[in-house]
């Protein structure tokens, strides 16, 4: 029974998945031979599929790792390459164009590389064998093939022909044995010819008796022997049957047997066919299996022993698997989500709608109330008579209360305020900061070295405040709506709204003077500024005339763009001089009443906008902010719990420390089963050795 062939060919599947090391190299049959001796027929032949690439070019340019499983119960013959995940594939002549496009995949600079394909056949009709198929060697070099590419064959085959591979060595019956570049390989490295088997293929072309004589060589004994073979497909197979999903094994035997059967009596006392040399191969490899295991056990000891040294000394003993890792950087991440819902609440949401509500103040007033140039803020008799302005203060504007004009103006903007849209903006604005606010708990959670997942929770949130928000915006927008109507501002909100705009417009005029001063720098200094900027003055004020031009298009001797800059400057200084004017004006003694709300607009507006963060802020809290909080850690949970096996192993490993960790566990953990089945192994061998040599 060829039991321990397929139990070790099944462990180095297992092997391979940890990528097999250099010394844990379970034996296999290398195929060796020159180029058209036969190598691919042969191989074909024991498969029963025409699989391999041909053509006139060397096509085999890597090393083919070809595992052949047998499954008696089965009739589905397939291959797989267990590293490109392409699943069964059960035409063959797909196999064939697969092989044959990953081996023109090598660059032709490089001639050949050493990175195996690994191939893997399930049939009823192949023995469990593990084989590797390497480029043929040359023995003419055509003009297309370089000697170094000979020499990288060379180099190649050295690698795989060592102890404890058995090598195939393969000849064609019409080249002198003596010539063979496979016999001469494996004599460089199994000199006493104590692993190799010898296939002479073509015997068909050569007479039969010498064909015999060949078989039978004295002159280069192998131990294993020759064995001769046809593996011509006949021509008319290719014809019958559709290639790639016919086996055509029978025909092959059929043909090959009535060769050798046509001359009894010179075969008799040599080893010849297919399906002996088959035979041949299954024993060997078992033989060879079996003498290895004891060194096999032994690397795969030394293999763990490393494994778990670094296990060890590098992860402390932690154990870890993909599952764990995304488990733990979930409740982490949610556990800093908490954190921050405890410090986010409606005194932050407030600050945030009251800053962009002020801004609005801001550029309302500048609409309708700071659109003219100073001199219209002041009263009319101190601008016509031209004196200079020594107190703002004392000079505001003498509106009349009674006068229509300074109630529609103050009420227009009022009415502007309360129906910004102030559902809309307020909710737009908390839902911005708290996906913005989860996006850096993101960067700085473990999640952040993992783009599929910060993908994955960013869009969660961002859905989650999306619905929210669609209600939310809605009914905040009711809940504003009296205010649409009528605002009633008492003293102290009258007070507070006093304070308040006094901040954001000092706030606002060191803004200005810091890009005024920004401007000045890149006018080159204050004096050029102040040239530039008189020179502009004077043009506006039609004091200079300057011909055939606007009047700022590099006229002066300064260039276009020094006058823009210029422009720039002057609208800084003009909105400073307001500012300072306002600031003024909001801190005299008349504004300190809410009587004289219409001299101040600065402060009712500001009333009114506090009036609406009130609001805002106290629903947005219980609307948006709580069910966020209640929901996103939930979706996350549910989304996260549901990812399938290989989605949660691809998100580990994105993490290169993490991808390190999980191999080791993983390595180690293997090797310890491996250990096991070979122990297992073991004391199967050793009970079939007594019972055999009992029996
Ligand atoms: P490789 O380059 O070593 O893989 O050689 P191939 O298997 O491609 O065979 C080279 C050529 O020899 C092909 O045309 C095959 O059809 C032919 N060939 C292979 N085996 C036999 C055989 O046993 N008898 C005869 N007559 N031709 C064979």
């Amino acid at each position: 029974m060829m039991l321990l062939t397929r139990k070790m060919i099944e462990i180095r599947s297992l092997l391979q998945t940890i990528g097999q090391s250099e010394t844990l190299t379970l034996p296999s049959i290398v195929v060796v031979g020159s180029q058209s001796s036969g190598k691919s027929s042969v191989l074909e032949a024991i498969v029963g599929h025409e699989f391999l690439p041909k053509g006139s070019n060397m096509v085999t340019r890597r090393p083919i790792e070809l595992t052949l499983v047998n499954t008696p119960k089965a009739q589905a013959e397939y291959g797989e390459f267990p590293a490109l995940g392409l699943g069964k594939i059960t035409d063959f002549s797909q196999i064939q164009r697969t092989l044959t496009d990953l081996n023109l995949a090598v660059p032709e600079k490089d001639c050949v590389s050493d990175d195996p394909i690994q191939l893997r056949i399930h049939s009823p009709n192949v023995p469990d064998l593990s084989l590797i198929d390497l480029p043929g060697y040359i023995q003419v070099e055509a003009f297309d093939q370089p000697t170094e590419l000979k020499m990288k064959i060379q180099e190649l085959c050295d690698k795989y022909i060592q102890p404890p591979n058995v090598i195939l060595a393969i000849s064609a019956a019409d080249v002198d044995l003596a010539n063979s570049t496979a016999l001469r390989a494996s004599r460089r490295v199994d000199p006493r010819g104590e692993r190799t088997i010898g296939v002479v293929t073509k015997m068909d072309l050569v007479d039969p008796v010498r064909g015999a004589q060949i078989l039978a060589d004295r002159n280069y004994p192998l131990r294993l022997g020759y064995v001769g073979v046809v593996c011509k497909i006949p021509k008319d197979t290719k014809s019958l049957f559709s290639r790639g999903s016919a086996n055509i094994i029978n025909q092959l035997t059929k043909n090959e047997s009535a060769y050798f059967n046509a001359h009894p009596d010179t075969f008799g006392d040599v080893t010849t066919g297919t399906p002996n040399l088959r035979k041949k191969l299954m024993h060997v490899l078992e033989a060879t299996m079996s003498a290895s295991l004891a060194t096999t056990s032994e690397a795969i000891h030394h293999e763990l022993a490393e494994a778990t040294y670094e296990f060890k000394v590098q992860y402390n003993e932690r154990s870890l698997s993909a599952e764990s890792y995304l488990a733990e950087s979930l409740d982490a991440f949610k556990h800093s989500f908490k954190g921050f819902s405890d410090i986010f609440g409606r005194k932050e949401v407030r600050e945030i709608v009251k800053r962009e509500l002020d801004q609005q103040v801001l550029n309302l007033l500048a609409q309708r109330y700071w659109n003219r140039p100073v001199d219209s803020l002041r009263p009319v008799d101190q601008v016509t008579d031209g004196s200079v302005q020594q107190d703002p203060i004392s000079s505001l504007p003498k509106a009349d209360p009674e006068n229509p004009l300074w109630h529609l103006k103050l009420d227009a903007s009022t009415s502007t305020l309360t129906k910004l849209g102030i559902g809309r903006l307020a909710t737009t604005i908390t839902a911005q900061a708290l996906q913005e606010s989860v996006e850096g708990l993101l960067h700085t959670s473990t999640f952040a070295s993992h783009p599929f997942t910060v993908q994955a929770i960013t869009t969660a949130s961002e859905g989650i405040l999306r619905d929210l928000s669609f209600d939310t915006s809605d009914e905040l927008e009711i809940c504003v709506k009296p205010y649409k109507y009528r605002v009633e501002v008492d003293s102290g909100e009258w007070a507070r709204g006093r304070d308040n705009i006094g901040k954001v417009l000092g706030r606002e005029l060191k803004d200005c003077e810091a890009a005024n001063r920004a401007v000045e720098e890149q006018l080159g200094g204050r004096r050029k500024a102040k040239d530039v900027l008189s020179f502009i003055d004077r043009v506006r004020s039609g004091e200079l005339v300057i011909e055939g031009s606007d009047g700022v298009g590099g006229a002066g001797g300064f260039s276009a763009a020094l006058l823009a800059k210029g422009r720039e400057a002057l609208f800084l200084r003009d909105r400073a001089d307001i500012l300072r004017l306002r600031l003024a004006a909001i801190k005299s003694r008349q504004c300190s009443n809410p009587a004289n709300k219409y001299y101040c607009p600065e402060i009712f507006l500001d009333a009114v906008a506090d009036k609406l963060t009130s609001t805002a802020d106290l629903f947005l809290d219980a609307e948006l902010l709580s069910k966020f909080y209640y929901q996103f850690p939930r979706v996350l949970e549910r989304q996260f719990r549901s990812l399938d096996e290989g989605t949660v192993e691809r998100f580990a490993r994105e993490d290169p420390k993490i991808r390190r960790h999980l191999d080791v566990v993983k390595r180690k953990e293997l090797l310890e089963h491996v250990l096991k089945e070979m122990e297992g192994l073991r004391v199967l061998e050793a009970r079939e050795k007594r019972s055999s040599s009992r029996g």
